[in-house]
């Protein structure tokens, strides 16, 4: 940040009265902070969210794209950049200079209510994909503000239950998305979480917000407080000494001038401190161009942006199962289509539908209207599966509350009943059965050995009607992998041991499976997956061969071919795995991966690295990261559980 901004906000800070300045810590009003208009400051405006912008909090219809665990399914950072450019112009458009995403908690349990507003369960794949979405956003001068630190796994009881992890697991699993967020990202604005972390609140956590926060990662600019979030905080002394800036919603509760002039007067809090934290949201007021009124203007639902969310959506759609290649659908072997299920003309974007992320574009592709459209006479659309070559049932969740939406956790993993009866009514009739997924989070298929595929297309976004077309007809061939594990049954699930581990007991949720997050515990514990993180097919097939590995100065550096050996050009996710052969630790844990487009023949030959820093593990005892050295399993391939390639490699001290 350059020397003028310093000098300004020195400058601004000087002019300001203490009334001015003790009037800036609590919001105006829901989606506003206050402004000091004698020194022409106006007040900012902030917005929702993860996946476009939020109708609630802008009042304008914008361009809806995937939702953030569709965004995480297409593994590829490259577009994530072009959608935070995006969403950053709709933000201008909408006159807000601070977005509210990336959402970017771990995924620990597959029932929180807001897995569809978040990446993955991995924390490597969490961090890579969260940092181009902020540095897209905020190249159109917009902050992002990245939420919500730390450990907002679930929504039971969100605002009360206090988080006990380990340090171990905390600095392993649920930061370094954060770190990486603010290290790499750069991000201007960080939200402080509703929960709290081993016995204080997110919102004046000194560890969060001071230690881990400003002194390790070199945070610059302001933490807000989720809405209403700070109260459950002790007081000013304890928010404004712990690193808060912000408390929203408007007026506040906790940071209310009133109480900020009286922890002055007794003493309890100085003028420099204040100085400091203000200090913090003038730099994000500068950098956005919000004083000096030169933003830029944006742009929203532009054909270019309705575009990408197609495009997003399209890169998104993950295939679990396709027996016998039943898909694509080709004309040449299919005449009739039977299209059923609840999931086949509904809608799922409008405002506030899951919460604080819904968005309310102007027009929404359902699934019938996108294979209506980009049939081109190529197939008879009918609707009894028995009259059919091949039958799809749209099956999947909504944003109802209890479901995939804000404020509730889901019960269960299965479906509604209703649908799981119409799939395996439907298969009867017809084994060439297709079930399309609509839902943010894994659900159990009791059906599975019944229908001949499945395919997830996630919360797909206002085109996604069309690329659910484009994918089953073949005319774009699925890319997405899962950035998520989708376990059998809700036991098998690290959260899932007790009550205790989930949603918790007397107001306190205890992560006692430590680092066994997620693929790490079904790996560790030899549990089969329904479907295993990183797994996803595609209409072509991919050889994997001369795999290499090498430590070159501070790099792991793997090195293998990639071939496409089918008839169809593909895009793959390689992942590279490594983990410590040795007990008590993960066996593997993604080290990097890259999403590469072959045509049919095509062959590429990749060196992937990363640093060695990635393999140390974190001492709880000493505090710190060590590296441990040994033998590491090195896997390379198509999923967590599809090794292609393997080796061992010795990493000294
Ligand atoms: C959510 C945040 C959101 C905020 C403002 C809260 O309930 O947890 O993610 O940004 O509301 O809408």
């Amino acid at each position: 940040m350059s020397e003028s901004i310093e000098t300004r906000i020195a400058d601004l800070l000087k002019r300001m009265t203490l009334d001015e300045k003790v009037s800036l810590f609590a919001g105006k009003s829901l989606f506003k902070t206050r402004g000091v208009p004698r020194l022409g400051i106006k007040p900012m405006k902030l917005t929702d969210g993860p996946r476009g912008i939020a109708f609630h909090s802008a009042l304008r219809r914008c361009t809806a794209f995937p939702s953030g665990i569709a965004q995480a399914a297409s593994w590829n950072p490259d577009l994530l950049l072009r959608y935070g450019e995006a969403v950053g112009e709709e933000a201008n458009a909408v006159g807000a200079r601070v977005l509210l995403g990336p959402a970017i908690n771990l995924t620990r349990s597959p029932l929180n209510g807001r897995t569809f507003e978040y990446l993955s369960e991995d924390p490597l794949l969490n961090a890579r994909l969260a940092v181009p979405v902020i540095q897209g956003t905020q190249s159109r001068r917009v902050a992002a503000c990245v939420k919500h630190l730390a450990v907002n796994n679930q929504e039971t009881d969100r605002v009360r239950v206090d988080v006990q992890v380990s340090e171990s697991a905390l600095e392993s699993l649920y930061l370094p998305a954060f770190k990486a967020a603010v290290e790499e990202g750069e991000a201007w604005s960080v939200m402080a979480a509703y929960n709290g972390l081993n016995g204080s609140a997110c919102c004046e956590s000194e560890h969060l917000l001071q230690r881990k926060l400003r002194d390790e990662w070199g945070f610059r600019g302001f933490v807000v407080s989720d809405w209403f979030a700070a109260r459950r905080t002790r007081s000013v002394k304890a928010c404004l000494e712990a690193g808060l800036n912000l408390e929203m919603p408007g007026k506040g509760y906790r940071l209310k001038a009133k109480h900020i002039k009286a922890a002055l007067d007794s003493g309890d809090i100085s003028e420099e401190l204040l100085d400091r934290r203000l200090a913090d949201l003038l730099r994000v007021m500068l950098l956005t161009g919000h004083i000096d009124g030169d933003s830029p203007v944006g742009q929203r639902n532009t054909p270019a942006h309705q575009q990408l969310a197609r495009e997003m959506a399209e890169d998104s759609i993950t295939l679990l199962k396709n027996a016998d290649a039943l898909l694509p659908l080709l004309p040449e072997k299919i005449n009739k289509v039977a299209l059923l299920g609840p999931k086949l003309k509904a809608r799922n974007c409008f405002p506030l539908w899951g919460g604080s992320a819904g968005v309310w574009p102007p027009y929404e592709i359902t699934p019938l209207d996108g294979l209506t459209r980009e049939n081109q006479g190529r197939f008879e659309l009918v609707k009894d599966a028995g009259d059919a070559d091949v039958a799809i049932v749209f099956a999947g969740l909504s944003h109802k509350p209890g479901l995939d939406s804000e404020g509730l956790d889901r019960k269960q993993l299965a479906l509604p009943e209703k649908q799981n009866t119409l799939i395996s009514e439907t298969a009867a009739k017809n084994p060439n059965t297709v079930v399309v997924l609509v839902s943010g989070s894994p659900v159990s298929m009791p059906w599975l050995d019944e229908v001949a595929a499945v395919v997830v297309a996630w919360y797909p976004g206002m085109e996604g009607g069309n690329a659910i077309a484009r994918a089953l007809y073949g005319d774009v061939n699925p890319s997405g992998k899962l950035p998520v594990t989708f376990p059998r049954c809700l036991e098998d699930s690290p959260a899932h041991q007790s009550s205790r581990t989930f949603p918790g007991d007397h107001k306190q949720v205890h992560y006692d499976e430590g680092l066994f997050v997620g693929y790490r515990h079904f790996d560790a514990n030899d549990i089969k997956p329904l479907f295993p993180f990183g797994h996803g097919l595609s209409y072509t097939e991919f050889a994997y061969n001369d795999l290499e590995c090498r430590i070159h100065q501070r790099d792991v550096q793997v090195s293998f071919t990639l071939t496409n050996t089918g008839e169809r050009t593909g895009a793959e996710v390689a992942q590279v795995y490594m983990g410590l052969r040795s007990d008590g630790h993960p066996p593997q844990a993604l080290q990097t991966f890259a999403k590469v487009v072959l045509e049919p023949g095509q062959q590429r030959h990749l060196t992937l690295s990363f640093p060695l820093t990635q393999l140390q593990q974190f001492d709880e005892e000493g505090g710190q990261w060590q590296p441990v050295p040994g033998e590491y399993q090195l896997r390379v391939g198509s999923s967590s559980r599809d090794t292609r390639l393997d080796g061992l490699v010795a990493i000294s001290a």
